[in-house]
């Protein structure tokens, strides 16, 4: 082993989208990559092995992005290394504040309806506390780690194209560059343009949720608009209500953007627009703070598009669009309720338009268990148009694949992915770039980097 080893080990999920969190330690220095959780566990499993890295030295924990498979651990990741400086972009710190409040709402009325007793991992409390250790820095800004006064260290964020505020992060330090993705989208969405990275990097870190999706690969974003546009139209024309499962983050605003862009262009009747709670919080601080990043944007435009806010077990007429989440209509989600009111009836529609994980009803739709679906949701029959579209808040795999080889990484660990997505990486990458060393981590193993081909070492 060199006598200053860089070593990483993933604390949180790698083969699943869970709770992201990869540990870095370069030389004398220790940083944590996102504090995941993974929102489909229960409590106790849903945290990343903190106890793995317990004994490592923490200096600063770097967040990418305010979903919470990627900030859902953040209050307990404080409480291991409370000495850690906490560096994210400042819509991130904004959108962190709300996400991690909003997430101990929504458990706490969980644990009240299952009659479980509410054993949270943080409180409001001590949420209010930690607030205050948020650093934040705009995209294209190096700074240092505060405090160690250290010249050859420094950080950068780069715009991840995924949601407001996300961003990759370049760690320089004495002349070597690590690039983690967090999560992203090279082109551009409805709303979000496309992400930004480093030219050339020695280790990367990147995510590859798509990596098994052929069909994203091949759909040409203006012909799924068109079909989406054709598809929406013809359900309001019967008069029915297009449901569309959205995550509260990212996809309620990109779909706002997209349906008003519909309207304006006339391809779709100016039909109400109707939104379930949290999105609407989210919608606010995008409205404050989108035209912080994209000068052209207009204070409240997302607000202005909207119908109305709509309470779970409100009725509502057609023909309308209602966004509700979430996006992988878990059940018990306002999602999941308004699909069993609305599949049983022809003319009404679900649109899908982002990811779900395999084992949810969104997911289980994607796959075309129609009868799994069915008895999930407690139906006797679906008769309600149900389609799938390709909108997503990551790079579809080829994108990936010209993102990686633009970075020219000498040594690549893919994360972020179902197995088989994590393999095709694999696979492509090999093919593609001889010389790179490509790497599937596994959860709590520790790893040495630049030092010969990688391998574990403990
Ligand atoms: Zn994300
Ligand atoms: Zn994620």
């Amino acid at each position: 082993m060199s006598s200053d080893p860089i070593r990483y080990c993933s604390v949180g999920e790698v083969s699943r989208i869970g709770a992201s969190a990869h540990y870095l330690r370069l030389g004398p220095y220790g940083f944590l990559l996102d504090a995941g959780l993974d929102p489909q566990a229960e409590a106790e499993f849903s945290v990343p092995d903190y106890e793995r890295i317990k004994n490592e030295p923490v200096h600063a924990i770097l967040i990418t992005h305010a979903h919470l498979d990627h900030i859902g651990s953040l209050p307990v990741a404080i409480r291991y290394f409370p000495r850690a400086r906490v560096y994210m972009t400042p819509a991130t710190a904004d959108l962190t504040e709300h996400m991690l409040r909003h997430h101990l709402y929504v458990s706490e009325k969980k644990a009240r309806e299952r009659r479980i007793k509410f054993e949270p991992l943080y409180t409001d409390t001590y949420l209010e506390s930690i607030r205050y250790l948020y650093q934040s820095f705009d995209y294209g800004v190096p700074f240092p780690l505060h405090g160690s006064g250290d010249k050859q260290l420094r950080f950068t964020f780069y715009d991840a194209g995924h949601i407001l505020g996300s961003a990759g992060v370049l760690i320089e330090w004495r002349g070597r560059r690590f690039f983690y993705t967090g999560n992203t989208r090279r082109s551009a969405q409805f709303l979000l343009r496309g992400g930004k990275y480093p030219r050339q990097v020695d280790v990367l870190i990147t995510e590859a949720t798509y990596g098994a999706d052929e069909a994203a690969e091949k759909t040409s974003m203006r012909k799924e608009v068109a079909r989406f546009a054709r598809l929406v139209a013809e359900r309001l024309r019967f008069g029915g209500i297009v449901l569309i499962p959205v995550f509260a983050l990212g996809r309620t605003q990109e779909m706002l953007t997209l349906l008003q862009r519909l309207r304006m262009q006339d391809r779709l009747p100016a039909v109400p627009i109707y939104l379930t709670g949290f999105g609407l919080q989210i919608n606010r601080i995008y409205d404050r703070l989108l035209h912080k990043i994209y000068p052209q944007y207009n204070h409240g435009t997302l607000r202005s598009m909207l119908f109305g806010r709509l309470k779970p077990g409100q009725r509502i007429q057609g023909p309308a669009v209602l966004l509700s989440t979430s996006g992988m209509m878990i059940p018990g989600s306002p999602s999941y309720g308004f699909a069993r009111e609305l599949a049983a009836e022809a003319r009404n529609g679900i649109f899908f338009v982002g990811y779900a994980d395999p084992e949810t009803p969104g997911g289980l739709f994607q796959q075309g268990h129609l009868d799994r679906l069915k008895s999930m949701l407690g139906l006797e029959k679906i008769a309600a148009r149900i389609e799938r579209f390709y909108f997503s808040a990551h790079s579809h795999r080829r994108e990936l694949l010209q993102m990686i080889a633009g970075m020219k990484p000498s040594q690549i660990l893919l994360t972020h992915g179902e197995p088989q997505a994590l393999h095709w990486m694999e696979q492509a990458i090999r093919r593609q770039m001889e010389e790179a060393d490509v790497f599937i981590p596994r959860k709590g193993r520790w790893y040495e980097l630049l030092n010969g081909p990688i391998g574990t070492t403990r």
